[in-house]
Order: structure tokens, then sequence, then C-alpha cells
């Protein structure tokens, strides 16, 4: 059974055809044209048919690839690739594989990235045709429908199969995209649901390959359930100083904006986020992410980190509190075999419950709350109010730590479907902000001015 398909050179935008056979026997044979590095693509199309539990053929594998002019084939192939494979082995039904094209590269984990190296492509659009794109250049798409941002394979088939719209990139026309598959610690699974119902913004901290981007996009995929349609914003890291944060946050508007591997931003750009993230809160659910160390394995449960510890801590060191105090809580993320798969039904039904609750009591999400209604609404017992008071003084915590605290207190308690704030919550709460995480604890702000230490804070604790 032979496929025709089709992808596009990232260097011209022309069409490159692909045969993709699939035919009894056991090898993964290439005629063509393409760059050395191709030969590690049958290994990255496997592992990412596992992740998704579809099974990789134990058939010959002919693929005929036709670069009319440009770059030879490579990872750019990788989807288009993966798409005449599951076909040809009878995995999708696809009737017409000729009416889209489609470009990106795949992880182990069957998401779709960007070629390395790869500039956004001037595609000549044929309206006839769709084109699927990685999710991150949707942006330069905006206003083409025809050009469709992708994060994962599955999204692709069900785009085919049921015309659903997943690029919500920067749109606001998109549709509930399907969860992936995914195993996490039943702490994440808790936190995940806590900074999802009560819009907390967080800091994930993990080494690569964790999956802190299909967190981020998990908790987008999450709020839409119960919202409908938001944006997801995850801007390119920057390459200049100049940090475009006011139009990021007027992309994001209502939705999620996703500040991916913040460790490499220069500590100047992150302090000069402080801000904007600040007043952006009723906005926007800010999420951002990063390695634990330089390369990346810090913690990690198999691999050893390369950095010295002098290095591994200058790192840490560039995130300081009072930038850290922008995130309600941090949470540590980390693979394991043996972690449950997440149910996102059952989080998903827990974290709407929650966000009713919320809306119903204040009209705003928890993470929203603000001045008096802090005060007033948050309805926590005396007992609680001093667990925040007694762990705010020993820890030496700013006051914006502590209503950080309170607030996912708040929606711990939600979770919950309590009216009250115990003691646990807010002891659940304070294990959840950064100064409990263990990583990041050892260092003071960076002297820029910043009044975090004060209390004059308008919205400051009540006398005790
Ligand atoms: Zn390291």
């Amino acid at each position: 059974m032979v496929q025709d398909l089709f992808t596009f050179s990232p260097a011209d935008g022309q069409s490159v055809a692909l045969q993709v056979g699939v035919h009894p026997g056991y090898s993964f044979q290439w005629t063509g044209r393409r760059q050395p590095q191709s030969r590690e693509i049958p290994q990255r199309l496997h592992a990412a048919f596992r992740s998704f539990g579809w099974r990789w053929p134990g058939k010959r594998i002919t693929v005929l690839a036709k670069p009319e002019q440009g770059q030879p084939l490579g990872s750019y192939a990788d989807v288009a690739l993966a798409i005449g494979v599951l076909i040809g082995s009878n995995q999708w039904t696809l009737q017409d594989t000729r009416r889209f094209w489609a470009l990106g590269q795949l992880d182990l984990r069957g998401h779709i990235h960007v070629p390395v190296g790869m500039e956004v492509p001037r595609i000549l659009i044929d309206v006839s045709l769709i084109y699927f794109v990685p999710l991150v250049w949707k942006h330069a798409f905006a206003d083409i429908p025809e050009v469709v941002g992708v994060s994962n394979l599955a999204e692709i088939f069900a785009y085919l199969s049921d015309g659903q719209r997943f690029d919500a990139a920067v749109g606001r026309n998109a549709s509930k995209p399907p969860f992936l598959p995914m195993r996490l610690s039943a702490l994440l699974q808790f936190q995940l649901q806590v900074l999802t119902a009560g819009r907390h913004p967080a800091f994930f901290v993990g080494p690569p390959g964790t999956g802190k981007t299909e967190l981020a996009r998990a908790i987008w995929q999450m709020t839409m359930h119960v919202e409908g349609p938001i944006p997801f914003v995850e801007p390119v890291p920057p390459n200049s100083p100049r940090i475009q944060i006011a139009r990021w946050i007027q992309q994001a508007h209502g939705g999620v904006l996703f500040l991916d591997e913040v460790g490499e931003w220069p500590i100047r750009a992150l302090e000069s986020l402080r801000k904007p993230l600040e007043e952006a809160l009723s906005d926007v659910h800010v999420l951002a992410a990063s390695n634990p160390c330089p390369c990346g394995f810090s913690g990690h449960s198999t691999l050893m980190c390369q950095c010295t510890p002098s290095r591994a801590l200058a790192y840490q060191r560039r995130f300081s509190a009072p930038w850290l105090d922008r995130f309600h809580l941090c949470a540590q993320v980390q693979s394991d075999a043996e972690d449950p798969w997440v149910e996102w039904e059952q989080i998903l039904f827990q974290v709407r419950h929650a966000s009713q609750l919320q809306l119903a009591r204040n009209g705003t999400y928890n993470a929203r709350l603000k001045g008096e209604a802090l005060w007033k609404d948050i309805s926590a017992k005396k007992e609680a109010f001093e667990i925040l008071r007694s762990w705010q003084k020993s820890a030496g915590m700013a006051e914006r730590s502590a209503q950080s605290v309170l607030r996912v207190a708040r929606t711990v308690a939600d979770l919950e479907g309590k009216v009250w704030v115990h003691e646990r919550h807010m002891q659940t709460a304070i294990g959840m902000h950064w100064s409990s995480q263990g990583l990041i604890s050892t260092f003071g702000p960076l002297d820029l001015g910043d009044s975090w230490t004060t209390s004059k804070d308008p919205h400051s604790l009540p006398p005790q």
C-alpha cells in the first residue's frame, strides 16, 4: 500500500512529494536526496507512535522522496512520513492525503516541533489545500485559516477526520483538542488541578523532556473546557533584549501566556517582566518553565547533572525572590515511568466544580482576588491565618508571598468543596510555594529597587 504525501521545504516553501510504502518485510528503505541526520527519523517515529498507543508496523517501509529543489529530505518531513506510515499500516483511515501539506519534526512523545534552525516559511497559499505547521508558527499566519497550527499527531487526525480546528495559538477559533496521554506524579496532578482551578500563575521547574510545555497546554485545554475558546501564546524566547511583553499580554488576553525556558533569558529581561506580569494577572493566566540548571539534569532520576555546584547555583540565582513572587505556586516536574496515567476527565470535573464555586462566591477566580475582597471573601479560619503568619515570619517571606499562599489555600479548599479555609489547606498551599520547593531557596533578591520586603502593600494581611 503506497501513500502520496506532501511536505514543503522550509527554505523556499516548495512542495516536497513523498511516497510511503508499507509492505511485507522488516526494513526501512530510502530513495531520494536526504540530509545525513535523517537516518534518525525511523527511531523518532517509532517512539512517537508508542507514546500514542499506535503500533510500529513490523513491515518493510519504503520512502521515496522527491524534493524538486531546495533542501534534501530531513526532519521537517517527520510529520508527513508518520502520517504515511499510519495510513499504510491501516491505523488511520484518511481518504485524500493530497489535500494537505504537513511540516514538522516529531519528538519521542509524538509532539510536533519546529525543525532545528528553521525559520517560518513564506508559503504561497493555495486555498484548496490545508497546511499543517507547528503551533508556534501559527502566529505568522493568524489570519489564514488554511494554515493550521498543531502540536501533536492526534490533532492532525482529529482535524482531518472531524473537521475540527485546533489552531488557537493566536486566533480564538479553537475547539477542544484531545488531552494527551501523560504520566504525572500524584502531587503534580494535584498541583495541576489547583493552579488551573484558581487560575494561579505557576512556575514549572524540571529537566528537558519532562513535559513542561505539555503541562502548560493541558492547563489551557482544561480552561477551554470550562470557559470556551481562549488563546494560548507561547512566545519564541527572546534573542534580543527587547521583550515584547505588552504584545504577548495583548495576544494572550483572556487566555494562557506560557514563557518557556526562562532560565535562558537575560536577567534584566526577566526582571523587566515583573510589573507587566503583575498587572496582567486579572486578564492572563501566566505560566513559566525552566530547567533546574544549565545542563538541565539537576535532580533527574537517572541522568547525571554535568554542572559544577557553583554553576548550578548561579543558574538558580537568576530567579530573584521578587520575580518568583509573581507566581502563586511552583511545581517540580519529573518524569517517572512508574507515575500513574492522568485521568483527565476526573481532573477536569474537579476543576470545573471549583471554578464554579469561585465564580459564584466572588465573581472571579481566586488568583484574581484583590484588596478588600481578598480578605473579605477568603473565609479562612483563625488558626489557618496563624499558620500563614508564623510561616511568613519564620521563612522571612514578603507580603506578596503570603497573599499568594492565601489565594492558593482558598483554591485548595474549593477543590474540597469547603466553605472555610482550614489549617490543612494553608499547609498544603505553603508546601506549593516556591520557597518550599527546595530547588530555589538559597538566595536573596536582586537589588533593583523593588519593595518586595515592605509590608506597606495596599493588599496587606489584616492586623495580627
Ligand atoms: Zn546540570
